[in-house]
């Protein structure tokens, strides 16, 4: 049996064909431009095969409940004509199978508790510090949703008392986006963050502001893996600065071997390599049709 998976972002879209085990058996990405030439191109991509069910982890915002008139559309996004698109109806129409609906985040740590470095946890999340922020939730064994979804990426942080920079969120000058996503480190810096992988100051900075993040999320969700990775985790030299200001943080209050004794193996880059995003959207397809 197949499913299909798109990993809708504001760039691309990746689109996949996998079988129930999770091995990809085809996949393809196409500029994300406006809603109808997107959508259209994709619809035919799946046409060309017997999909059981597709799934979509979606940037946002989204609206994730079932029970609302809008459940299924992209909300009120910055991204220009993509407010108020139906997006999962789209395709519910246009392929006529069950279309599992989440965001993109949620889908990345749904892919790694189902196939990757979370499997077999109940709490589980993934942090992806990239173009913006994100958090996906996984607790109890399943996605969190409530009002709307987690907007984790957007938590207050305290900020370095050398750091002047006025914060790159529209909304929050101390966000955690704002202060470290990839255009805040470039914001900050003056060079993209790829060109600044000699400076330390910068990666201690960064550490200092994603150790803070990583910290409050585990004194809110207890999670018992932390995948941590978007384009700026590429500077893998983070991982152990941020390991060593979590645990300086915690300070021995959150008294679990994974986090005093075993951080290395906590505090982790995802186990599918690039694929979180597209094998959970393959999965929400699959829950859906379940
Ligand atoms: P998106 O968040 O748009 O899905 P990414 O996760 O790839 O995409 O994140 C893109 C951001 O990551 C950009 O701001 C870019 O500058 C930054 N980035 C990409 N590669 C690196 C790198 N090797 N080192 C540091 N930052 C990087
Ligand atoms: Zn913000």
């Amino acid at each position: 049996m197949l499913f299909g998976g798109i990993e809708a972002g504001g760039t691309k879209m990746v689109c996949a064909v996998a079988d129930e085990t999770g091995k990809l058996t085809d996949r393809m990405s196409v500029p994300t431009r406006q809603p109808e030439e997107t959508l259209k191109e994709i619809a035919a991509y799946f046409k060309r095969y017997e999909i059981a069910a597709l799934g979509i982890g979606c940037f946002g915002p989204i609206d994730p409940d079932r029970d609302s008139k809008t459940y299924g559309y992209i909300t009120k996004t910055p991204k220009p004509g993509w407010t108020d698109c139906d997006i999962a109806g789209f395709f519910r129409r246009e392929l006529s199978v069950p279309v599992g609906f989440d965001t993109d985040v949620n889908g990345a740590i749904l892919g790694e508790v189902t196939w990757g470095a979370a499997r077999g946890c109940n709490c589980a999340i993934y942090i992806t510090v990239g173009t913006g922020v994100g958090v996906g939730v996984y607790v109890n064994g399943g996605l969190l949703h409530g009002l709307v979804h987690p907007e984790a990426g957007h938590i207050l942080l305290k900020r370095h008392p050398k750091d002047t920079y006025a914060g790159h969120c529209p909304f929050h000058p101390e966000c955690m986006e704002g202060l470290a996503s990839g255009p805040a480190i470039a914001d900050r810096w003056g060079k993209p963050a790829a060109q600044l992988a000699g400076r330390d100051e910068v990666w201690e900075l960064e550490a200092y502001y994603i150790a803070q993040a990583v910290a409050d999320y585990i004194l809110t969700y207890s999670p018992q893996k932390v995948i941590l990775w978007g384009g700026v985790m590429h500077q893998e030299k983070l991982f152990p600065m941020v390991r060593t200001g979590v645990q300086e943080l915690l300070n021995g209050y959150v008294h679990h071997p994974a986090v005093t004794d075993a951080i290395a193996d906590y505090i982790i880059p995802p186990a599918l390599g690039e694929d979180p995003g597209i094998l959970g959207a393959v999965r929400l397809g699959m829950l859906e049709l379940q």
